[in-house]
């Protein structure tokens, strides 16, 4: 199945914002209902912890504080004896289920379809304060609360004896007694002596590992929180889908925003190819984005497209217009040669004239061969070092002008630079024949080759005819003579060599001129 760019980024975008979406509500709604549930969690077991501090035994009997809060805070705390039986409490009866005691824990339970938090703790009678009266060795009082009995460590005490009373030993006997302790187990804590104003007491303190206790249970409901927070998951649940369409459709107008661009360069890209119009460019408004970027390339690609189709163009048509007229002459003198007007004695004119117009023909051919391999650039030319100025001599030594035209050449000696030594001979010959073909008669046209910082000069100068600022434009273009009389048997295509064989170089071509004073042509490689 074929699915579009547009369609498959509305996907992944509509997939991405409904993940995002979805995770970020769960993990909203499970941190909220940790958060809640941990604090529910804390107030039920600290109402606990309060309320074990409030009861202890008095003389046997266990004694619940009135502060001890049977309902607070939406927690319900009751007290139960060791057995489990409920002993006081404002439970309600449907909470007061048969529910196994775990001192510490909390846990989750089903009561009658409602959920709530149970939490138990038991709650050890271990540690005693008698008081115990010196004369008749009668406990007297006895309070038992809890502690921890592995931290307590047993204390020495001192055996006060009194003439008409127990000693202290008796008394903790007594009151170990009196609780039906087993003294092997006890850790004793103190034993002080306390005056009444008839008589006196012991106070005998004491820890004993084997302890009664009671168990103190809280519950609250746990629904009040998770309610709130089911009925945002249905919610979030059942609005899943209309999330997603949302998100489609969001993501779709996104996506197509996105798009938009690519799909106008796309449009005029066919636009401009299917109209074969190489003119027309892409529109899609200012920006610096990477899609302008995009559309930009694309502008600059047809420019030079439509450059080169139209150099082209350009240049098959005068390349053909050049080589119809020795065709045509040569087609003329073969005609003229044939026909029954002439005779023997005409056929070495009309043989010179069809070689004259063949050499001309080869020329040309042999120019535009060479306009081409250095148009492509390619590696048919090895550059490799060599002495140009040699070179320069040379070719302005052999040179060998005419209409008086003196040619002076001023080389610095020893300048070497990677080139194919044949094009840079063809570059200062057309240059020399253009500046005599252009020079005035018995004028002088001077060379020079020298090194400026980096560069390398190479410059004809002649004061011929000049041009005019047009002129010099267009004077480097294929195939353009400005002044076809003086040209003569030139194509126009000398210039545009010398300027492709620069540049093969790495070089440029350059020409300063004034309309009847001269030309000066600089190569600067
Ligand atoms: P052509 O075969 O016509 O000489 P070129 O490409 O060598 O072709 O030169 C292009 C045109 O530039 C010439 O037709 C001429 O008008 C102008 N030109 C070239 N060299 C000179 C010069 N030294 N002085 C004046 N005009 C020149």
């Amino acid at each position: 199945m074929k699915i579009s760019f547009k369609l498959k980024t509305a996907m992944l975008i509509a997939l991405i914002i409904t993940l995002v979406c979805a995770a970020s509500v769960f993990t909203l709604i499970s941190a909220g209902e940790k958060a809640i549930g941990d604090e529910l969690k804390q107030r039920l077991i600290q109402s606990v912890e309060r309320n074990a501090d409030e009861v202890e035994i008095k003389n046997g009997i266990l004694d619940i504080e009135n502060d001890f809060a049977f309902y607070a805070g939406g927690v319900y705390c009751s007290v139960y004896s060791s057995d489990g039986k409920y002993i006081k409490g404002e439970m309600p009866d449907s909470l007061n289920a048969d529910i196994e005691f775990r001192n510490g824990e909390t846990a989750s339970r089903k009561i009658n379809d409602e959920n709530y938090l149970v939490y138990d703790s038991q709650v050890l009678f271990n540690k005693y304060e008698c008081e115990v009266d010196i004369r008749s060795g009668n406990v007297i009082n006895c309070e038992a609360g809890s502690a921890d009995y592995e931290s307590v460590e047993e204390n020495e005490y001192r055996n006060i004896k009194f003439s008409s009373g127990i000693s202290a030993s008796k008394a903790v006997e007594a009151a170990i007694e009196f609780v039906d302790a087993n003294r092997e187990k006890v850790k004793l804590i103190s034993v002080d002596y306390e005056p009444l104003s008839d008589s006196g007491v012991f106070k005998v303190e004491f820890v004993s590992d084997q302890a009664e206790y009671i168990w103190i249970r809280g519950i609250t409901p746990a629904d009040s929180t998770g309610n709130a927070f089911s009925t945002i998951n249905r919610w979030v649940l059942c609005s899943l889908p209309l999330l997603i369409f949302v998100a489609a459709i969001l993501a779709y107008l996104i996506a197509k925003r996105i798009i938009k661009p690519v799909e106008d360069i796309t449009l005029s890209a066919k636009d401009i190819s299917s109209g074969n119009d190489l003119s027309k460019r892409i529109e899609i408004g200012n920006g610096r984005d990477e899609i302008h970027v995009l559309a930009d390339t694309f502008n600059e690609m047809f420019e030079r497209l439509g450059k080169s189709f139209e150099n082209e163009r350009q240049f098959t048509s005068d390349a053909s217009h050049e080589l119809r007229t020795p065709l045509a002459v040569i087609k003329g003198e073969c005609e003229f040669a044939l026909s029954k007007n002439s005779n023997a004695s005409d056929y070495p004119e009309a043989f010179r004239e069809i070689q004259a117009q063949a050499d001309k023909m080869t020329a040309l051919v042999s120019t535009l061969l060479t306009l081409t391999r250095t148009d492509q650039k390619s590696s048919k030319f090895v550059l490799e070092p060599n002495d140009i100025s040699i070179l320069c001599e040379e070719v302005c030594a052999d040179f060998r002008s005419d209409r008086g035209i003196s040619i002076k050449y001023d080389i610095e000696k020893n300048i070497v630079m990677n080139c194919e030594p044949v094009l840079i001979c063809r570059l200062l010959e057309n240059l020399l024949t253009n500046s005599v073909k252009y020079g005035k008669e018995n004028g002088e046209t001077v060379v020079k080759l020298y090194k400026e910082k980096e560069h390398i000069i190479l410059s004809i100068a002649d004061n011929g005819i000049g041009m005019t600022a047009e002129e010099k434009e267009k004077a480097f273009n294929r195939f353009y003579r400005a002044d076809s009389a003086r040209s003569g048997e030139g194509f126009g295509l000398g210039l545009s060599l010398v300027s492709k064989i620069a540049e093969l170089h790495g070089g440029t071509a350059v020409v300063e001129s004034e309309k009847g004073k001269g030309s000066e042509f600089r190569i600067i490689f």
